[in-house]
């Protein structure tokens, strides 16, 4: 069943909503480097889902800081212009109607949403427990 999953960036100027599907209400662990650097922490907690999922209802359009990933082809990262939250990211090989969701940042979905997955396990730090299945790089497609 669909649920809707409030969020706000850390100094509340942003604020959004996720609607997603019972099975998207699950993190995603990303282990690699560009995560480790953009949050300061070991992993991020992600989710891949539809772009229509995402209302965003304060803060109007978000900053966006770009990267190239692995694929050679953009990332673009959204976050909050006075508090640097990620609001979400858009991995343009990924094509238009797919974004990835920062699962950590509503508080219902941090506290409540299992583990599905751990990606980039590659560059997973030595001394971190493995929580679920993980994957060197991404799960075959
Ligand atoms: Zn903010
Ligand atoms: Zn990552």
């Amino acid at each position: 069943m669909s649920q809707t999953f409030a969020a706000q960036c850390h100094c509340g100027h942003h604020k959004w909503e996720w609607t997603l599907g019972a099975e998207l209400q699950k993190h995603v662990l990303c282990h690699c480097d560009t995560c480790k650097i953009l949050s300061g922490g070991p992993y991020t907690l992600n989710q891949i889902v539809p772009k229509s999922s995402l209302k965003i209802t304060a803060g109007g359009e978000p900053s966006k800081y770009s990267y190239k990933g692995d694929s050679g082809n953009s990332v673009n990262c959204y976050y909050c212009p006075h508090c640097t939250t990620h609001i979400y990211h858009h991995q343009e090989v990924m094509g238009p109607d797919t974004i990835i969701a920062r699962t950590g940042i509503p508080a219902d979905a941090r506290k409540k949403f299992p583990v599905a997955a751990e990606i980039y396990g590659k560059d997973k730090l030595s001394w971190e427990p493995k929580i679920a299945e993980t994957f060197d790089v991404l799960p075959p497609s």
